[in-house]
C-alpha cells in the first residue's frame, strides 16, 4: 500500500486526488491538509482521518505528500517531508526561482517531482514541442497560448511556461533569453527566434494549450486539451506510486511516463 497525503486536500485539484487515492486498490489516503482557518480543517475524510491545518503530521505517516496548494506554502511542505522522510510531488504552479531554488535543497534529502502538469498528453506534446522547436529554424516563430478557468491566479499558466521551456531547449537556449513581453506592451515587428505567450481566462475551463509555430506560408499547431481535472490527478497518482521509496533526488512526468 502507498501512503499519500493530500496538501489542499479542500481544493479543486485536492478533491480530485483524494477521489483517485481513494478509488485505487494500492493507495491508502494517510491523510488531508488544508491552510489554517478553512472550513475543511477539522472534516473527516477516508478511514476516520480528520483534515489538519499543518502538513508535519501527515508527513510522518504518508510515503509521499502531493501539493496542489499556493508558492507561500512550498517552503513549509517541503520542510515537512524532509521532517517526515517522505517523498513529495509539488504540483502548485506559478513557481519563481527561489521556490525552485528551495526544491532543488530539498532534493538533496528526499525524492522531489515538481510537475506543472501531471498529465501524459501535456508530457508528450512537451516531448513534441521540444522536437519541433528543434527541427525547425528561428523563421518559424513559436506562440504559446492558454485558457484557463475563471479562479485561476497565475498566468501565463505554469504549463505554458514548461512548453514554452521546451521550446527554448529545442532553441538550444533557456527561456528567459527567448521570452518575449506581451506583444501589446511593444512597437515594432517581432524579435526572431522569441517565444511569445497569450492567455485567456473564463468560464470552468480545466487548461487548454496550443502552441503555434508560425512559419512563411505555413503554420504548424500543436494543442492539448483538457476535459477534466481527472488527467492530472491520475498523473500525480501514478506519479507518487512511482516517487515511493526512490532515493533523493528532483524527478520529472516524463520520466514517470518513460517518454
Ligand atoms: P484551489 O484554489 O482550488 O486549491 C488550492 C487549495 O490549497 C485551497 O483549498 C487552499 O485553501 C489550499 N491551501 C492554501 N494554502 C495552504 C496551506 N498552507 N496548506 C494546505 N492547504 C493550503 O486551486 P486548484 O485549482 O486546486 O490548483 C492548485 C494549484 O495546482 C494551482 O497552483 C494550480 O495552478 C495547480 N495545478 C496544477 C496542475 C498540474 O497538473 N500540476 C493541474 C491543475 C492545477
Amino acid at each position: 500500500m502507498i501512503k499519500i497525503g493530500v496538501l489542499g486536500a479542500g481544493g479543486r485539484m485536492g478533491q480530485a486526488i483524494i477521489a483517485e487515492v481513494q478509488a485505487a486498490a494500492d493507495c491508502w489516503l494517510a491523510g488531508g491538509v488544508e491552510r489554517p482557518g478553512h472550513p475543511m480543517c477539522g472534516n473527516v475524510i477516508g478511514d476516520g482521518l480528520i483534515v489538519c491545518a499543518n502538513a508535519a503530521p501527515v508527513a510522518h505517516k504518508a510515503d509521499v505528500l502531493i501539493d496542489f496548494t499556493t508558492p507561500q506554502a512550498l517552503e513549509e511542505h517541503l520542510r515537512a517531508a524532509m521532517d517526515g522522510k517522505s517523498a513529495i510531488l509539488v504540483g502548485t504552479t506559478g513557481l519563481g526561482a527561489q521556490h525552485h531554488a528551495l526544491i532543488d535543497a530539498a532534493a538533496a534529502h528526499i525524492p522531489v517531482l515538481q510537475a506543472a502538469n501531471t498529465s501524459l498528453g501535456v508530457t508528450l506534446l512537451a516531448a513534441l514541442v521540444e522536437q519541433a522547436s528543434r527541427a525547425l529554424d528561428t523563421g518559424w516563430d513559436i506562440e504559446i497560448a492558454e485558457l484557463h478557468h475563471r479562479h485561476k491566479v497565475d498566468a501565463p499558466s505554469g504549463t505554458a511556461l514548461f512548453l514554452g521551456e521546451a521550446a527554448a531547449r529545442g532553441r538550444g537556449a533557456p527561456l528567459e533569453t527567448l521570452r518575449l513581453p506581451p506583444h501589446e506592451d511593444t512597437s515594432g515587428p517581432r524579435r526572431a527566434g522569441g517565444i511569445g505567450f497569450a492567455t485567456l481566462r473564463g468560464g470552468s475551463a480545466a487548461g487548454d494549450h496550443r502552441v503555434l509555430i508560425a512559419g512563411e506560408g505555413e503554420r504548424i499547431e500543436l494543442a492539448h486539451l483538457a476535459e477534466s481535472r481527472d488527467i492530472f490527478a491520475k498523473g500525480a497518482v501514478k506519479a507518487a506510486r512511482w516517487l515511493a521509496g526512490k532515493p533523493a533526488g528532483r524527478y520529472r512526468m516524463a520520466e514517470i511516463f518513460g517518454l
